[in-house]
């Protein structure tokens, strides 16, 4: 590719509204160009790095027996009634109407397409497992799409669907996903944990998620420094309390007067106890009521795993006039002894003694307060956020480490939630009629496209892993317009593209920093420096983009010498 010919409309400016690296360096480089809030164009060299990622995605797909098939991106509300997202999946579906008056939806996801597809063509045990993937456009009518093609409302996604007769089979093709999904981003060049993820109610580790390690990225993930456990925030483990050994008497319960004092700061120092000694009542609203959650107060509440432990719909903090309406007590003194609120409290409240908490009526605390005899809870279990240091559940030396990191996949064992309500059933071996168990697999192509760059980047540009890259060399002649030089470039560039090495030529006739400027910024991994004066003694340049070092190699002898070079970049 001759640079003049090619669109690589580079900028010195970022967009005013990019937070993150990613963003600004893919709009400078000319890859991609916003339309609308969150709806992209990729121009010529994005387009080159997102076929990377894909045919990655396809080779490690085809190679654990996914079938590839392309579904439509525009999808009947029949299907969705039938699986009963229609009303449940909320704003986040883009809705449309046909000429007919006839609803649709923009595809956010593809599993009542999928499940269509299968219940009406397999019928037979036989046919199964089965698993068929897509690369395709989504929409998602994301509330803050940002951060360029990493959070846009249209995207593009690998999605793989497996349908199966047993646990069993739907586990181990499981397990060969995340292997591809590990092998895809390790080919990618990438830094990233598999981390357990929240699979809402189901419980147990049937859904991971892929994490490139990042500091811009929006989740949160905590691993052990010791052991291999690794696992989303929204689902990190505490580790099981240990009851307190030194034996304190169990007082009565007391009123103290806490005139407005309401904070666990406010309330530890007027009394002058630490913050552990406080019993913290959170109040959320779901769709079973309002329901009151207990940590320490030292602790805060896991909104995911106080979901899941009610195992209801959906929960949210509640607003402070809803809680005073509904309790009549004022913010600050709600607690839990008396309380009308179905109460769910952390594991540690039940190893705590003479525990301080809210009186339920204003400027009053309750002190001497005791799990067993005081408090009537519905349910106890593990609620708390987990913290930096804490000691890892799982084996007894680790603690644990928190990092940000940015979600580029997602696989989860479904089990019979789509394949019952669509029914999608096969005949087993006794001809008896059963509903299919799913898998579902999931890949942001752009997303993950983004995650290389802000893993890969310095203050003038890209530094492309080798396997993303656009191009995998630049040829930089110093003067096109120079005889030699010119028939150099055009030598070297055809001996590189016959050796398979995708190679972009600067044939513009700007100034050399010029072109070099651009060519850090689009972050191709080698710079071939054609120079007269080097010329004349059989010599080119190379520069490596990512150290800066650079060599003389001889002309044309050492030319071919380059794909060797550039796998030990
Ligand atoms: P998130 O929590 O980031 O919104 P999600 O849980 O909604 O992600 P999935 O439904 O599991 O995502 O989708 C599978 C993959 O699609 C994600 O791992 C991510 O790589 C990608 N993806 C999801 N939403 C977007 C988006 N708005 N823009 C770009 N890629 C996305
Ligand atoms: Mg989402």
């Amino acid at each position: 590719m001759y640079y003049s010919k090619i669109l690589i409309p580079t900028l010195k400016e970022s967009p005013a509204d990019a937070e993150v690296i990613s963003h600004k360096l893919m709009v400078r480089a000319g890859m991609i160009r916003q339309m609308a809030a969150g709806i992209y164009s990729t121009l010529p060299l994005g387009l080159r790095v997102l076929k990377k990622v894909e045919q990655i995605v396809r080779e490690e797909m085809n190679r654990i027996g996914g079938q590839e098939v392309f579904l439509p991106s525009v999808q009947p509300a029949e299907l969705w009634e039938e699986s009963g997202r229609w009303e449940f999946y909320g704003k986040e579906l883009l809705r449309l109407k046909d000429r007919h008056d006839r609803e649709f939806c923009y595809g956010p996801t593809h599993e009542e397409i999928i499940t269509d597809i299968v219940r009406r063509d397999v019928h037979s045990y036989r046919q199964l497992p089965i698993t068929l993937y897509q690369i395709q456009t989504k929409f998602r009518d994301e509330v803050r799409p940002r951060f360029g093609i990493m959070r846009g409302r249209e995207f593009t996604m690998k999605d793989a669907y497996s349908f199966h007769t047993t646990e069993e089979s739907t586990r181990e093709t499981y397990s060969q996903m995340a292997e591809a999904y590990s092998r895809i981003f390790e080919r990618c060049g990438l830094d990233f944990k598999m981390v357990e993820a929240d699979s809402g109610t189901i419980g147990g580790s049937f859904s991971h998620e892929f994490v490139v390690l990042a500091d811009s990225g929006e989740d949160r993930i905590g691993f052990c420094d010791s052991c291999d456990y690794a696992s989303n925030l929204e689902k990190a483990e505490a580790r099981a309390a240990k009851p307190n050994s030194e034996s304190t008497s169990e007082e009565d319960i007391k009123e103290v007067s806490t005139p407005g004092k309401k904070s666990v700061e406010e309330v530890t120092q007027f009394l002058n106890v630490s913050s552990d000694k406080l019993i913290k009542t959170i109040v959320f609203e779901t769709d079973q009521g309002l329901v009151a959650g207990l940590v320490r107060g030292d602790r805060e509440i896991n909104p995911v795993k106080l979901k899941n432990l009610i195992d209801c719909e959906w929960l949210n903090p509640a607003p402070e006039e809803l809680i005073t309406k509904e309790t009549g007590v004022p913010c600050g003194y709600l607690g839990p002894v008396g309380t009308q609120l179905k109460v769910f409290a952390d594991t540690e409240i039940t190893h705590m003694s003479n525990g301080i908490t809210g009186a339920n009526k204003a400027d009053t605390h309750l002190t001497g307060v005791q799990f067993g005899r005081d408090l009537k809870v519905e349910k106890v279990g593990d609620l708390r956020d987990i913290n930096e240091g804490d000691r890892c559940p799982k084996c007894d030396s680790g603690k644990y480490k928190i990092k940000r990191g940015i979600e580029v996949g997602h696989i989860f064992i479904l089990g019979a939630k789509y394949s019952e309500a669509m029914k999608a059933h096969y005949l087993d071996d006794q001809g008896k009629e059963k509903p299919m168990i799913m898998g579902c697999y999931g890949i942001g192509v752009g997303r993950t496209a983004a995650a290389a760059i802000e893993q890969n980047y310095d203050e003038k540009g890209i530094i492309w892993p080798l396997p993303l890259a656009p191009f995998q060399a630049v040829i930089l002649p110093v003067n096109f317009k120079v005889d030699a030089v010119r028939s150099a470039a055009e030598t070297i560039y055809k001996t590189l593209w016959e050796q398979g090495v995708e190679t972009l030529l600067d044939d513009r006739s700007d100034r050399l920093g010029v072109k070099f400027k651009d060519a850090e910024l689009l972050g191709i991994p080698l710079q071939i420096i054609i120079g007269p004066k080097n010329l004349d003694e059989g010599k080119v340049e190379l520069k490596s983009r990512k150290t800066g070092e650079s060599k003389l190699i001889s002309f044309p002898e050492e030319i071919s010498t380059v794909p060797e070079i550039l796998a030990e970049l």
